[in-house]
């Protein structure tokens, strides 16, 4: 059984073409599978043959909510869904001025191990299809009645490190016949796998490229993010100029300031650096609680000092605003579940 959802209309034409049906069957079912069907006797204008045809070939992926939390504070959504096979994967809905956006997970778990970060708890455990991508958007919006039209690949797992599917995903969702959601609407966040960054440039994708990079110096990155190790900064910085130069988008630095660890004016100094380098956005996160994590948020006075010495070195620099904190929806906090538990 071959899984339609992850198919493009081109290549739903040619399939469509041996059960020697006509191209305009191709638009119908791409129309429907975009509209959340679960089954071929929903797509009521194909003929009952080929619906029959079609079920004896192909499966339609769909999601089962398995539990959805509603922040009091701002509105806030998170859902539990439950894949096919039972493991179960978080997404998170955000209610913005500029619109909605849903932060989806790419992998269920995660093996990047940051040290600061509940989705790399356990591991990895598989990476998502880029229907079950396609279908955390789609369900999202199914389920909460609110039209999305911002993505951020900011949930569990790391998404370069699932990147056919990432891509393909992106290819889905951005077309024009589908959600069609635009690139520059879509936000990737990676760890720094930077052997991926100029196989992404190639793509010459509109979206932005967030970089998660919360240390500036390989001592503090490598303690707290192992993807740091045997890479380093300086290389990393280097593929985000070179990411910069080939796709003329400007990449945003991820920073989580946690107490002590990376949030000192000597931190601030470096950070400042390689922002201007790259002329990268820098986004500060104060960190969020992870029960099994030792580290603790920097102090609002540590926090706003960094601030002061990233703005007088010219850099563009913005706190970011945390949302649902109420049901633990914010950066680092969403997890893999098995659906049993
Ligand atoms: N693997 C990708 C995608 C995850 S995005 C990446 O690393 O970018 C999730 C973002 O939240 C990343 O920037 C991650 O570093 C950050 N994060 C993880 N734990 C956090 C925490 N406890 N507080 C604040 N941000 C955290």
């Amino acid at each position: 059984m071959t899984d339609i959802k992850a198919m493009l209309p081109e290549e739903l034409e040619a399939a469509l073409k041996e059960l020697g049906q006509p191209k305009y069957r191709a638009g119908q079912i791409f129309d429907w599978l975009n509209r959340g069907v679960q089954s071929f006797d929903e797509m009521s204008n194909l003929p009952k043959a080929l619906r029959e045809q079609l079920s004896e070939r192909y499966y339609i992926n769909s999601l089962t909510c398995l539990r959805k939390q509603v922040s009091q504070e701002d509105g806030t959504i998170k859902y539990l869904w439950q894949l096919r096979d039972g493991n179960a994967v978080e997404t998170v809905v955000m209610r913005y001025k500029y619109g909605n956006t849903v932060c989806i997970s790419s992998q269920v778990g995660c093996r990047q191990g940051c040290a600061f970060c509940a989705s790399t708890i356990g591991g990895l455990v598989r990476s998502l299809e880029p229907s079950e991508m396609l279908d955390e958007v789609l369900y999202s919006q199914m389920e909460s009645g609110l039209p999305i039209g911002h993505i951020v690949l900011m949930g569990i797992g790391e998404p370069l490190d699932n990147f056919d599917n990432v891509m393909r995903f992106l290819q889905l969702v951005n077309h024009p016949k589908g959600m069609n959601i635009g690139m520059r609407h879509i936000s990737l966040s990676t760890c720094g796998l930077i052997e991926k960054f100029d196989k992404l440039a190639d793509y010459h994708l509109q979206l932005t490229l967030s970089v998660s990079l919360h240390a500036p110096d390989d001592e503090t990155r490598s303690r707290i993010m192992p993807a740091n190790r045997g890479r380093g900064v300086e290389a990393l910085v280097d593929a985000c100029q070179r990411y910069y130069e080939k796709t003329g988008r400007r990449i945003s630095f991820e920073y989580a300031m946690i107490d002590g660890v990376n949030d000192t004016p000597y931190h601030a100094k470096l950070l400042a650096k390689h922002a201007r380098r790259v002329c990268a956005h820098v986004n500060l996160i104060p960190l969020n609680h992870v029960e099994e994590s030792p580290f603790a948020p920097s102090k609002p006075e540590n926090l706003k000092a960094f601030m002061k010495i990233l703005q007088d070195a010219g850099v563009n620099a913005t706190v970011r605003r945390k949302l649902g904190g109420d049901i633990d929806a914010s950066c680092g906090q969403l997890r893999k579940k098995l659906a049993m538990k």
